[in-house]
C-alpha cells in the first residue's frame, strides 16, 4: 500500500481528588467531565471539527479516537490534540464541580491501569488490503507485537509474583483475561472483529489492542512507524513465518517482566528465542527491506534509528542513550534518580505515585509534560501544529470532509449525524452520503451537502 490510514484510540483513566467536600465515584466524575460534551453535541458520543470522535461508553474511561491520518506526523498531532481536548474538559469539570460544592482536582491519565486493577486500552488502527491473508498476517505480526514492548512499552513498576519490580509494559499483565474463551490465538492481541470503515471488498482495518498508551512523541513515532513497516513487509510477501509463538499471552507477560530483554520465548516450532533475538531479526529484516525498496515516508530513518538504538539500550542494560526518547527509559531515568536522591526502594508508595504522575495529561502538573518542557523529552511535532489539530482535521484523508461538514453544520445550527463513513443532515429527508474511501479528502456529494448548508 502506498498510502495507509492510521488511527489511534485512547481511553483515559479518570479520578477526582477532593480538597474540600465529599468524594465522588468515577462514574459521577465522568458525568461532570462529559457535561460540556453533551451541552455541545447533545450526546456523549460526538465527532469534532478535527474529525475525531469523543465518547464515553459505560463505565468511566472517556475515549478519544483520532481522525484518520495518512502520515505519522498528522497522527501524532491528532493524538496529542486529544490529550489537550481531554484536559480542557477536566478544567471545565472542575469549575462545574466547584459550583456544586466540590472543591477538588480532576485527574486524567493517559495510561492503561487504574488503582482498582482495571485495564483500559490504546487501540491502533491500520488500513490493510483485504487480499493479504489475515491468518498469515497475524502469524507474522504477533511475534513482533509480543516483543516490540522493548521499545514501545510505557515502562513502570508493577507487582510480579508479589514483588514490586520494573517492567516494560503496563498492559501486558492484563491481556490474560479472555484468553481462555478466545477462539483464536491472536484474540487478545489483535481484535479480529471485521469492521473496516471502508470498502470491505478491498480493505480491512487491522485493530491492535495490546499496546500501551504512549506519552512520548518519539515513542509513538517508533511504535506506529515500525508496526507499519512490518505490515509493509508482510504485504510485500517477505518471508517471516517461522517465529510463531506457542503461547503469545504468556510470552507478552514474560517479555514485559524481564527488562534485560532475555526472556525466553517458546516458539510453535519448539525452538526457544529471547525477545531481543526476535526483535533483532525483525529490525535487521526491516533495515534490509528499506535498503531495497527505499523509504516510503520522510520519518522512516528516524523510526529505524529509534528502534535500533532502543534494542542496543536493552542489550547493554543501560537505557540512558534513549532516556529522552523512549517512554520506559524516560520514566526509568527520572524515577530511579528520584529514588536514589531520596533513598527509596522500588516498592515505596511514592514511586507508584510518580509512575502515575508520568501519565497525568495536565500540561503543568504531569511529570512527562514537565520533562518535555525542560527539554528532557524529545518531540516530533511542534506546539503550533498540535494547537491546529485541536480544531482542524488532517487535510489528506476523509477526516477533512468530516471536519468541514461538522464545522458547517454547527455554524448553521443544523442537526446532523456522522460516523467514520456517513454524513447526514437530520432534516434532509434522510439523505445519507457514504464516503467509503478513507484516503479520499474530496467528495462531490459531501461538498454539495456542505454547500447546501451554507446556502441556507
Ligand atoms: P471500539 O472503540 O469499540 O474498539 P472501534 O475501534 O470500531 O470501536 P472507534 O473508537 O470509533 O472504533 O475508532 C475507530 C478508529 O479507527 C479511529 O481512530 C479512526 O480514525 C480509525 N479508522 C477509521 N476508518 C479507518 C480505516 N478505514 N482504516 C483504519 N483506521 C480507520
Ligand atoms: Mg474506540
Ligand atoms: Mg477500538
Amino acid at each position: 500500500m502506498d498510502r495507509r490510514v492510521y488511527g489511534l484510540e485512547t481511553e483515559f483513566g479518570l479520578t477526582y481528588a477532593p480538597r474540600e467536600g465529599g468524594r465522588l465515584m468515577p462514574e459521577e466524575v465522568a458525568k461532570y467531565l462529559f457535561r460540556h460534551v453533551i451541552d455541545y453535541g447533545r450526546s456523549s458520543n460526538i465527532f469534532l471539527t478535527n474529525g475525531a470522535r469523543l465518547y464515553l461508553d459505560v463505565g468511566s474511561h472517556p475515549e478519544y479516537a483520532s481522525a484518520e491520518c495518512d502520515s505519522l506526523t498528522d497522527l501524532i498531532c491528532q493524538d496529542v490534540a486529544g490529550e489537550q481536548i481531554m484536559h480542557d474538559l477536566a478544567l471545565r469539570a472542575e469549575r462545574a464541580l466547584a459550583a456544586d460544592g466540590y472543591d477538588g482536582d480532576v485527574y486524567l491519565f493517559k495510561n492503561n491501569t487504574d488503582s482498582a486493577g482495571n485495564s483500559y486500552g490504546c487501540h491502533e488502527n491500520f488500513l490493510i488490503p483485504r487480499r493479504v491473508e489475515f491468518a498469515r498476517l497475524a502469524e507474522i505480526l504477533i511475534p513482533f507485537l509480543v516483543t516490540r514492548q522493548l521499545f514501545t512499552g510505557a515502562g513502570g513498576i508493577a507487582t510480579v509474583d508479589g514483588q514490586r519490580q520494573w517492567v516494560f509494559s503496563q498492559r501486558a499483565d492484563h491481556l490474560w483475561e479472555g484468553v481462555s474463551s478466545a477462539t483464536t490465538r491472536s484474540r487478545p492481541i489483535i481484535n479480529t472483529r471485521d469492521e473496516p470503515h471502508a470498502d470491505a471488498q478491498h480493505y480491512r482495518r487491522l485493530h491492535i489492542i495490546s499496546g500501551d498508551s504512549t506519552m512520548s512523541q518519539t515513542t509513538q513515532l517508533a511504535k506506529i512507524g515500525a508496526t507499519d513497516l512490518l505490515l509493509r513487509m508482510i504485504e510485500a510477501g517477505v518471508p517471516l513465518r517461522d517465529y510463531s509463538i506457542a503461547h503469545p499471552t504468556q510470552a507478552i507477560r514474560d517479555v514485559s517482566h524481564d527488562t534485560t530483554g532475555r526472556a525466553q520465548i517458546e516458539l510453535a516450532s519448539g525452538r526457544r528465542m529471547t525477545a531481543l533475538e526476535l526483535q533483532r531479526i525483525f529490525y535487521d529484516r526491516a533495515v534490509a527491506f528499506v535498503a531495497a525498496e527505499g523509504a516510503h515516508h520522510d520519518q522512516l530513518e528516524r523510526v529505524l534509528d529509534l528502534w535500533g538504538r532502543s534494542l542496543d539500550a536493552v542489550e547493554s542494560g543501560d537505557g540512558t542513550s534513549v532516556a529522552t526518547e523512549i517512554d520506559w527509559a524516560i520514566k526509568h531515568q527520572v524515577l530511579s534518580r528520584y529514588a536514589e536522591r531520596n533513598q527509596l526502594s522500588v516498592d515505596h508508595p511514592r514511586m507508584a505515585q510518580l509512575d502515575l504522575a508520568y501519565h497525568d495529561v495536565h500540561p503543568e502538573r504531569g511529570l512527562f509534560h514537565l520533562l518535555e518542557r525542560r527539554g528532557a523529552a524529545q518531540t516530533v511535532v511542534d506546539r503550533d501544529a498540535v494547537a491546529r489539530a485541536v480544531t482542524t482535521p488532517p487535510l489528506s484523508t476523509r477526516a477533512k470532509l468530516r471536519g468541514e461538514f461538522v464545522r458547517a453544520a454547527r455554524a448553521a445550527g443544523r442537526d446532523f449525524t456522522v460516523d467514520w463513513v456517513h454524513f447526514r443532515l437530520d432534516d434532509d429527508r434522510g439523505r445519507t452520503v457514504a464516503v467509503k474511501d478513507p484516503l479520499s479528502a474530496q467528495n462531490d456529494a459531501v461538498s454539495a451537502l456542505i454547500d447546501s448548508i451554507e446556502a441556507t
